[in-house]
């Protein structure tokens, strides 16, 4: 890569190239790229030696605590592409009426309220420097909203696929952020077929998860703030709930990153995919001792957000969760639920249900003896709970009539 002097004053990233997660294969970087030849993800890579004199700890603690405070080990050329509605440094809170030593990271503080926030603004902003105009994607709601939001806000136009069944609030937060959006009589990977054929006849830009290079930069910032958090030392095991896989992905990405930096040493977290029984491919194939995971027939569950019949990063997935000495992981639609329902009454937190798979995993590893009482424990909540549809549990009250006070 050439080094345009020009251009160091507005300069804050370093990236030196991209290459194929499967072969390795070399590709330059300011290039608009989707899949690798290999038909598979791209990953960013950084000439770390150079970021190593730029950036310290000393120096990230005396900036805001937000995501773009990383931003030389972030893809962004020019700050004038960065699209931002303040992602803020989430908070990590410990679960006080759970056994052990259990923390959750609240993603749900993200604008859109989702850690689809983290994706999408990278994925915009790259979209945006190297003069994308259009984008198209599948999603389970969450995805799309941020997505939406981040296309408008960089001026893009974004066209949206979801199964017909996505959360109605979902489906409508994609369209009241300027996406046209589209209900589609199928599954997350019919509506990417969807988005695949567009491409051709359109010539829209694919952003589905994994398929452009740049969201996992933005999901990995997950793995440095809660390094940076928990002061330059990981959590002993992390309950990731895993759809695509793009934050365990890049979390793990970020590990190696910090580790060469000198930030942290070579000890990893557990890395423990969570998914859902009625769609567990990850866990089938981690079973199986295979690599690659076969999609997954007549998905359901609850929980959108980890719907997801085949993963692009299936092998990036498995191979992080092995190499840590972790597992996958599947729980029942009504042990999340329950999961749910406990950490809000119980700790004031209200976790989105994939949150709540991740706590329900969590009590079965402890039960298990998977991980134990002293570990430091992290799930993450990816999204606000306030974005699903809750129980009504209230009771009716005559304000006219007497009232029975002791029954109060
Ligand atoms: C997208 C999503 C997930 C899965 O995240 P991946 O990184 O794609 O595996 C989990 N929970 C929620 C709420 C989501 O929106």
């Amino acid at each position: 890569m050439h080094h345009d002097d020009n251009l160091t004053a507005d300069r804050s990233t370093f990236v030196s190239h991209l290459e194929c997660s499967m072969t390795g294969e070399r590709y330059a970087a300011d290039q608009l790229h989707g899949l690798s030849r290999a038909g598979r993800p791209l990953l960013v890579r950084y000439d770390l030696e150079r970021v190593k004199d730029a950036l310290t700890p000393e120096i990230l603690a005396d900036r805001p605590a937000d995501l773009w405070k990383y931003r030389e080990l972030l893809p962004v050329r020019h700050s004038a592409n960065i699209v931002s509605l303040g992602e803020s440094a989430t908070p990590i809170m410990p679960l006080l009426r759970e056994p052990g030593n259990v923390w959750v990271k609240d993603e749900g503080r993200l604008p859109t309220g989702s850690f689809k926030a983290r994706g999408l603004v990278m994925a915009i902003a790259m979209a945006k420097e190297l003069g994308v105009t259009t984008i198209a994607m599948p999603t389970n709601g969450n995805a799309g909203a941020a997505a939406a939001a981040y296309a408008a806000r960089a001026g893009i136009e974004a066209v949206i696929f979801c199964p017909d069944d996505t959360p109605e609030i979902n489906v409508r937060e994609i369209a009241a952020q300027g996406a046209r959006v589209y209900r589609v009589n199928g599954l997350i990977d019919d509506c990417g077929k969807l988005v695949g054929a567009g491409k051709e006849k359109r010539g829209w830009f694919d952003l589905s998860t994994l398929k452009e290079p740049y969201r996992i930069e933005g999901k990995k910032t997950m793995g440095l703030e809660l390094a940076e958090q928990f002061g330059w030392a990981l959590p002993d095991a992390i309950f990731y709930p895993t759809g695509g896989g793009t934050g365990l992905i890049g979390m793990w990405k970020a590990f190696d990153e910090m580790e060469a930096l000198g930030w942290i040493g070579s000890k990893r977290p557990r890395m423990y995919a969570v998914q859902a029984e009625g769609c567990a491919p990850i866990v089938r194939a981690f079973e199986a001792g295979e690599r690659h995971a076969v999609r997954w027939e007549d998905a359901h569950t609850v929980a959108a957000g980890i719907r997801v019949p085949q993963a692009v990063g299936d092998f990036l997935i498995l191979d992080a969760v092995r190499a840590s000495g972790g597992k996958a992981l599947a729980v029942s639609d009504a042990a999340l639920v329950q999961a749910v329902e406990d950490a809000g009454k119980k700790d004031g937190l209200l976790l989105c249900p994939e949150g709540g798979a991740t706590l329900a995993a969590y009590r079965d590893a402890l039960a298990a003896g998977l991980v134990d009482a002293e570990e430091k424990v992290v799930l993450f909540n990816c999204a606000t709970g306030l974005k699903y549809p809750l129980a009504d549990r209230s009771a009716f009250l005559d304000r006219h009539a007497p009232v029975d006070w002791d029954a109060l």
